[in-house]
């Protein structure tokens, strides 16, 4: 089903769907001045903001390019100072306070998230790109819903089946894509536990943690008990291999997964690693197929496609192959791509350079490989990092753009004939981290969950997060679980 139309990652203004009528947006830009942005920021230690004894780097706004603050970057002393504040707020103070106690914490912290929602929801898309629709009514509340959800378990962990006995000072290293949430997955059940962190946020987005410190400062949390070491690779280096570290917390890409790997091994250290996916959605021919366009379009074009458990294949039942492309065509013409803080925005920035660069590379290599490409047109605005929503037919299982992720709002569709074909090509990955499922049948969604090698499958929905629920992956996705009871297991020393 090869489609040659021309790519167009070039230029364009959301169009109106083909064949419908004509309508128009006016903007509606939230505002930005709720928020307060500092020229330079320092390194959040044992309860305050200290300079960093390295250099700064800056963070962009990627649908600009306006320089927004100068970072301090960690180096080996500062991420040492770190640890030691997080060992000394451990010894003295939060693994003696009762469970009840840090509970007290966590919903106070959980409160004041809900109070500065706007504020932290508009800060995520300055610096990360994604559409405020998305920060507003995803990120922010499910970052709440965490603190709420292990506040709850604080006082209870001894119903958990995991022990009450903390691990000590957590080193957690998260990636760009979910700034506030990642952070909020790391430190919400760490703390419930009775341990301390150690942060450190991605290099493109750190504003929203250095936010989230100001606010332990606003709930009087001790000092120590939450620290945040801003910086790049290296400094994230220096946190995992830190030996005052017993815990080591990773969510990111399967490379430096692997390299974490090998240097806490044959350390006492405990390990957790999220890494990355390459989802199949998976629509069989009984599907409520304008139903499943939307899970597609969700599962793939959600924060611009920047999602490890991203519906990045899709699998489509030969019969309604034509059909549903039609149908998912005409949808995508309707996506608006822009100005991450306009309310009307669906798809907003690439979070930086250089991750156009690899979408770019990645696309042009599935051209090469003979995939049909096709996008709505779309005018993209002058200056920033976009890319338009884009889908290849054609594409078999060689393909890199069917077995690398692309971590863009790129959309690879394989078909398949029978349940077994789906369930053979959905599993051909390296990873595993969710699927989705689309029919209209429950005993095929339960044999397709028992067979699909995937930590979460979706059915007839894609991209549901909840706190209650355990979030992790199977092979080079990384192990471990975040969220619901699971999650304690990483923090306690009876967990696994
Ligand atoms: P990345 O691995 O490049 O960086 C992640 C973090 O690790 C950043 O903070 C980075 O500074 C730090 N880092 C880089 N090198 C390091 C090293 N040698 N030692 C320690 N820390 C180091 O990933 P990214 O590009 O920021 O994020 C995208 C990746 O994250 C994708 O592969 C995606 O699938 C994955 N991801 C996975 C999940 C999940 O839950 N499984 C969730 C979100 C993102």
């Amino acid at each position: 089903m090869a489609d040659n139309s021309p790519p167009s990652d070039r230029t364009a203004t959301p169009r109106t769907p083909v064949g419908s009528n004509v309508f128009e947006y006016a903007p509606a830009p939230e505002s930005r001045s709720v928020v307060d942005i500092r020229a330079s920021y320092g390194l959040f230690v044992g309860g305050e903001f200290v300079d960093g004894g390295g250099t700064a780097f800056k963070t962009i706004n990627p649908a600009t390019e306006e320089v927004l603050a100068e970072v301090a970057e960690a180096d080996e002393a500062d991420v040492d100072a770190a640890v030691r504040a997080a060992r000394r707020a451990y010894e003295r103070v939060w693994s003696r306070m009762p469970g009840a106690e840090r509970a007290k914490y966590l919903y106070r912290i959980a409160r004041i998230i809900q109070e500065r929602s706007r504020e932290l929801a508009v800060l995520e898309s300055i610096d990360n790109g994604k559409p405020i629709r998305e920060s507003r009514d995803v990120d922010v509340p499910t970052v709440a819903a965490h603190f709420f959800y292990y506040a709850g378990w604080a006082d209870k962990l001894e119903h958990a089946g995991y022990g009450t006995t903390p691990l000590g000072v957590a080193g957690q290293v998260i990636p760009w894509n979910f700034p506030l949430l990642m952070l909020a997955w790391k430190i919400a059940p760490a703390l419930a536990c009775g341990n301390t962190v150690v942060l450190k946020p991605a290099e493109t987005t750190p504003l929203t943690a250095l936010l989230f410190a100001e606010i332990c400062q606003q709930a009087d949390l001790p000092p120590g008990v939450v620290n945040i070491v801003t910086g790049a690779g290296e400094t994230g280096r220096a946190l995992v291999a830190h030996p005052g570290v017993d815990k080591v917390a990773f969510t990111g890409s399967t490379d430096v997964g692997r390299a974490i790997a090998k240097t806490v091994a044959g350390t006492e250290k405990k390990v957790t690693l999220e890494l990355g996916g390459k989802a199949a959605n998976i629509v069989f021919e009984d599907a409520a197929l304008d139903q499943a366009v939307e899970g597609i379009v969700n599962g793939i074009f959600f924060n611009q496609g920047h999602v490890c458990c991203a519906g990045s294949r899709l699998l489509v039942q030969e019969s309604v192959a034509e059909e549903l492309l039609a149908r998912l065509k005409r949808r995508m013409s309707t996506l608006r791509v822009g100005d991450p803080l306009d309310k009307n925005t669906d798809v907003g920035a690439i979070n930086s350079a250089e991750q156009l660069a690899r979408i770019r590379e990645l696309a042009e290599v599935g051209e090469a490989e003979g995939a049909g490409r096709w996008s709505p047109e779309c005018e993209l605005p002058a200056h920033g990092f976009w890319f338009v929503p884009t889908l290849f037919t054609g594409v078999t299982q060689a393909h890199r753009i069917a077995r690398e992720e692309i971590f863009g709002p790129v959309l690879s569709v394989l078909t398949f004939r029978t349940p077994a074909e789906a369930v053979e090509k959905a599993n051909n990955t390296p990873y595993g981290l969710s699927a989705g499922v689309w029919t209209e049948k429950g005993s095929r969604i339960l044999k397709m969950a028992n067979e699909l090698r995937a930590g979460v499958v979706w059915a007839n929905t894609f991209n549901k997060f909840d706190p209650t629920s355990p979030f992790g992956g199977y092979k080079e996705s990384g192990y471990g679980r975040e969220g619901g009871r699971h999650g304690l297991a990483s923090y306690l020393k009876g967990g696994s």
